[in-house]
């Protein structure tokens, strides 16, 4: 050990560690030998922590002048450096730094969530090749080609003069290839050439003429792309030409030589905003970054990045830390700004929507939010604090029509409709056999997963509901391939599975399988429409079946080509999807979200339908929308059928005041946990004393147990904090954990804007 203090020192660095011990979010300190002279802030490094000097990974978050008070004797050296690892742009050092000051989170773990998953950069980022068939086919002796140089070569004959040539990684992108081997053998055989870029006809390609509402947000925002940080945020209903708005700012952008950063929510919308993006732009070389593309690949794309060689990222949340340097930023854009999943539930907890916009402000560009269903938190900063530049498209694009929107009482329906229940009352079962007569495609949405949501003993009087051994909630039946082969029973907070029971274990009685699912939706509509072909005519989406981002491309491609007539799904299919074949939209319970303890739920339900409700009304023929609900006045129901988020959100944003309920005030969660119910109340006691005194202007209120008072064994309570704003609820939090107050107790957790109430 003594060695480790030994060598001779020529300076110090501030370290933050993966292991997150740096409890305050700042680095821990460490003094260089000369060997590492030259080591500069964003280098990954090898330090010994802890009493038995652990050696484990941190980066340098900053080179220190001076030794630290606390006499350098004591003070560790760094290993040595981690050669491979990619390096971090001060512009990210100092983003985590206000997210781990903000989010109460430790700079090391915020700084590894930033860069790409560890591995192996193969290649270079994607370079674009354009080929086609080669004519005449010189090569026709050879070994027989493989079934998918097949199927490359037969695509291909098929296409239409003017869809060619294609680009080598849509062609294998869109015949579900796994690699672009078959092409380049083809290339080899010379039975496809590679030919140079397609000249645009008359510029770019298909650039409509700006509506003179679009024209209006497009030129007031060009107009402040040069002056520093600015913030927007573009209210348009669905189709209303949004992503043209953000496709015009874009080009101005990378016609000046900067750099712009499109983040859109779920994985599943990157494919088509990807050909939107590299349709318009084929000269400028485009990044996408989520999860489900493979290691290297993010990898090779964070390294041209940084070299200064892509124009474009597209991704979902986590390309906000797309490591390009300030002056090359030219803009943000946060498509669906609204939508939860640009939260991370993990830590570090953030927000991909605040980070963005932190970090426009650090590069001093534009961000623009865009939204048919604006988040109350962006709705207020645009109307109340005149925070964010409010633009809106009040119509749709041209050529898209208003969906029909028809609110169906579901309860009223059941009186009419006797006879076994069903998901789908009589009115929709109808439209849904009309649309399928006429040719069309239905999309139906049940925002549930599973066969069924609970399982109760028959006789009422015993009232025996199965529940989760380590949680407080239900178990969700899931059938296998068909509910004659049986099925399983899920816990969908610990994941645990336990087999059906044959009876009630009380009384002994017959079980019930109760509360519709999507799988038994499925099942519903492979009953009442055996032409379809489950699997293929009818597909359900949602996350027990997304698998890959893969197989969510083929859905997708399915549906465009219409071999998928019906697709279920849950609120994963309702979003941002640009699909011109579907007629027919239906919202099985639209009370899904409406009766949970959140307050957050009539927003999310104002969100869903009118989201939902978007997804049709794009192709020739006038799209139907039929919302099934128990509570048809609701008017997060009535409003978002008739797509008047402003009148909603007023409603709303009056009931979130009175309340003192965010975006009114700001809130974080602090989440107990422990598996001795004891210890997590008196802690949760405990730390509401220690957290009262720190901020006068706070109010805290529990301690209470969470709304799921129990998962995989462990108890949960809860204490909510709130303050006036952001500054008071921040900087009272930071102090708190400066004072040490979440040390010594059950296991805790600093939700700060929460979205999650569970
Ligand atoms: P949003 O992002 O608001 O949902 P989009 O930008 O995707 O809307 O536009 C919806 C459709 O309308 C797209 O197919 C788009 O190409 C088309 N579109 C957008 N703006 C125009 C316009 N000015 N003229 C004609 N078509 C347009
Ligand atoms: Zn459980
Ligand atoms: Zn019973």
């Amino acid at each position: 050990m003594s060695d480790l203090f030994a060598l001779e020192t020529i300076g110090w660095v501030e370290v933050a560690v993966d292991a997150g011990l740096d409890a305050c979010g700042q680095g821990l300190t460490y003094a260089i030998d000369p060997e590492l002279r030259d080591v500069r802030v964003g280098e990954a490094v090898l330090v010994p922590l802890g009493r038995r000097n652990r050696p484990v990974r941190g980066w340098v978050v900053d080179r220190l002048t001076q030794p630290p008070a606390a006499g350098g004797a004591a003070i560790k050296h760094v290993l040595s450096r981690i050669d491979d690892a990619p390096r971090l742009p001060e512009e990210l050092i100092e983003l985590a730094r206000w997210m781990a000051g903000y989010y109460i989170t430790s700079l090391g773990p915020t700084l590894a969530a930033m860069l790409p998953p560890r591995g192996t950069a193969t290649g270079t980022a994607r370079a674009r090749r354009w080929i086609q068939l080669a004519e005449p086919a010189h090569d026709n002796k050879g070994p027989r080609l493989g079934a998918s140089q097949v199927r490359i070569l037969e695509h291909l004959g098929q296409l239409p003069p003017d869809q060619l040539p294609v680009e080598r990684h849509s062609l294998v992108q869109a015949l579900h290839l796994r690699d672009a081997g078959g092409v380049d053998r083809l290339l080899q055989r010379g039975l496809l050439v590679e030919v140079a870029a397609p000249v645009p006809v008359d510029g770019t390609p298909q650039r409509p003429n700006l509506t003179s509402a679009q024209q209006l947000v497009v030129e007031s925002i060009s107009a402040v792309l040069d002056s520093g940080f600015s913030s927007h945020l573009l209210l348009g209903v669905t189709g209303a030409g949004k992503t043209e708005v953000y496709l015009r700012l874009i080009e101005k952008v990378v016609q000046a030589g900067r750099a712009a950063m499109v983040l859109v929510p779920e994985i599943m919308l990157t494919p088509q905003t990807a050909q939107r993006l590299e349709q318009r732009f084929p000269k400028h070389r485009i990044a996408v970054l989520h999860s489900g593309i493979s290691v290297a690949r993010r990898r090779a794309a964070w390294q041209a990045i940084e070299a200064g060689q892509i124009d474009i990222v597209l991704g979902a949340r986590s390309a906000v830390f797309a490591p390009f340097t300030n002056d090359q930023l030219g803009l943000i854009v946060v498509d669906e700004e609204h939508d939860a999943s640009y939260r991370q539930d993990s830590t570090p907890r953030y927000h991909g929507r605040d980070v963005a916009l932190r970090r426009a402000q650090l590069a001093c560009c534009p961000v623009l939010l865009g939204s048919a269903t604006p988040s109350m938190e962006s709705w207020a900063n645009a109307t109340v604090h005149a925070r964010h530049v409010l633009h809106r498209l009040p119509d749709r694009a041209p050529g898209l029509t208003r969906p029909s929107v028809r609110i169906v009482d579901r309860m009223a329906e059941r009186r009419n409709d006797p006879g076994p229940q069903r998901s789908l009352g009589p009115t929709l079962r109808g439209a849904l056999e009309r649309t399928l007569d006429r040719g069309g495609q239905a999309l139906l949405l049940l925002n549930r997963r599973g066969w069924a949501t609970f399982i109760a003993c028959k006789r009422r009087a015993c009232g025996w509901v199965m529940r989760c051994d380590h949680c407080d909630t239900s178990l969700v039946f899931h059938r296998k391939r068909s509910l004659a082969a049986g099925g399983t029973l899920k816990c969908h907070h610990c994941l645990s599975q336990l087999r059906m029971p044959d009876a009630c274990p009380l009384c002994r009685g017959p079980l019930a399988r109760l509360g519709e699912g999507s799988q038994r939706l499925e099942d519903e509509i492979a009953h009442l429409h055996p032409e379809l072909e489950p699997g293929r005519h009818l597909v359900r989406l949602d996350l027990d079946t997304r698998g890959s981002g893969n197989r969510v491309q083929a859905v997708m491609d399915d549906l465009r080509s219409g071999t998928i007539r019906v697709l279920v799904g849950t609120q994963m299919i309702a979003k941002g999807l640009d699909l011109p074949g579907i007629q027919l939209v239906g919202v099985v319970d639209a009370d899904t979200a409406l009766h949970l303890p959140d307050f957050r739920a009539a927003e999310r339900t104002f969100q869903l339908v009118a989201q939902v409700a978007g997804r049709c009304g794009r192709g020739a023929v006038p799209g139907k929308v039929i919302i099934q609900t128990c509570c048809p006045e609701d008017p997060a129901i009535e409003l978002a059928s008739k797509e008047q988020f402003e009148r909603f959100a007023e409603m709303e944003l009056l009931q979130r005041t009175q309340a003192g309920l965010p975006p009114a005030r700001r809130m974080a969660r602090v989440i107990l946990e422990h598996q001795d119910l004891q210890r997590v109340r008196e802690d949760a006691h405990t730390l509401k004393q220690r957290l009262a005194g720190v901020e006068a202007q706070w109010e805290i209120s529990g301690p209470a147990p969470c709304p799921v008072g129990r998962i995989a064994g462990r108890h949960r309570w809860q204490l909510e904090v709130f303050a006036d704003d952001a500054a008071h609820l921040s900087a009272g939090l930071q102090q708190a954990r400066g004072q040490q107050a979440f040390v010594g107790l059950a296991s805790i957790l600093v939700d700060v804007d929460p979205l999650q109430l569970q």
